[in-house]
């Protein structure tokens, strides 16, 4: 039997595993880097059980260089859209994600994103460090406010609620868009409303993007729609890079036709936009949504049951 593990985790799956399966092999990474393409689809060659990760591009092709004994890639994140679904479902290979850990984690960075974009940390922390800050003054760095104001949650699932949640001590007014009604939100206390996405960006202050990435989900944030927003408003990206159309975001930041940005995915991460990094009134994360040592450690906890219950025959949790 051969596990094959394609990143590094802070804890190390591999013991674990030798106790379940002391006859295994186990592939590690253990390089502290992605594998390249060539080195990653001969990793996975008899492979029983892959633990991927978001980055790991889980095709045809790689589940033919892993051959037809694959039985389940347990995918590190929630997010899948790394992963070719039908191309598993067609050849009978399990697909797990970990949606629980990295939920709560994500929805305090966008509270983060929210806060820091709207508050100008970028330019505050740049003034700071710079030696340059004069003092306390009344016109210096004024930001805007959050309490009472109207939040939008656009993709009301698991991260989306969570963040939604955060709002009461806020007391914000939240709207939200989905594909269908979600009653706990909208009961007592958050007392949320469903809206079309145009309605919701017109009236929003705060828009926070938690959507899956999908065809539907692509550039879902286009010029178009960036126009209907605020010149007040702040626009968080948690979910995916390619949720947002990134050169009308620039286009829109640069025009001060929007207030700020928060972004912690990227169109083609790790590449940034032309003009994104040198733009005052957007906070940028390398892509840190889930960081905390807990979830990660949940999250590699969650994978690893995932592949010793398929390896066991049976039916792994959080099957995708
Ligand atoms: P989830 O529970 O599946 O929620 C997704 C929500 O999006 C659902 O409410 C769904 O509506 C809605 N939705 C789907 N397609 C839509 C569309 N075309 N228009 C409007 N709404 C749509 O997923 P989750 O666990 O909250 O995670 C969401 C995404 O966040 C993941 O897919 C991942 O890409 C991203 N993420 C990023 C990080 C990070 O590090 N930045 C970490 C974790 C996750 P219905 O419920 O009505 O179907």
């Amino acid at each position: 039997m051969i596990i094959a593990i394609t990143a590094d985790y802070l804890q190390d799956p591999t013991t674990h595993l030798r106790q379940m399966f002391p006859d295994a092999e186990i592939r590690a990474n253990g390089t502290g880097q992605i594998l390249p393409r060539d080195v990653l689809l001969e990793q996975i060659v008899g492979a029983d059980a892959v633990i991927a990760f978001g980055r790991d591009l889980v095709d045809a092709e790689f589940f033919e260089a892993a051959g037809p004994q694959l039985r389940i890639v347990a995918n590190t994140a929630v997010g899948v859209d790394n992963i070719d679904l039908v191309e598993a479902r067609r050849r009978g290979i399990h697909v797990t994600n970990t949606p629980d850990p990295v939920c709560e984690p994500t929805a305090d960075a966008a509270w983060l994103l929210m806060l820091t974009a709207a508050r100008r940390v970028t330019e505050a922390q740049d003034l700071v460090r710079s030696g340059s800050w004069e003092g306390f003054w009344p016109t210096l760095l004024v930001g805007r406010k959050m309490l009472r104001k109207t939040l939008l949650v656009v993709g009301a699932g698991r991260i989306g609620q969570a963040i939604a949640r955060r709002s009461i001590g806020w007391e914000m007014n939240v709207l939200y868009v989905a594909n269908s009604d979600k009653p706990r939100l909208e009961a007592s206390p958050i007392e949320a409303r469903r809206v079309a996405l145009e309605d919701g960006l017109a009236r929003a202050d705060f828009v926070c993007l938690c959507v899956p990435l999908t065809d539907e989900t692509h550039h879902l944030m286009d010029a178009r729609r960036l126009a209907l927003m605020k010149e007040s408003a702040v626009l968080v990206n948690v979910a995916r890079g390619p949720v947002v159309d990134e050169a009308a975001l620039v286009q829109a930041l640069q025009e001060k036709r929007i207030f700020a940005a928060g972004l912690d995915v990227f169109e083609k991460e790790p590449a940034l936009q032309a003009g994104l990094s040198a733009l005052p009134n957007v906070v940028l994360l390398p892509h840190l949504g889930s960081a905390t040592v807990e979830d990660r450690n949940w999250v590699i906890e969650m994978a690893t049951e995932s592949v010793i219950a398929a390896l066991r025959d049976q039916v792994p949790e959080n099957l995708v």
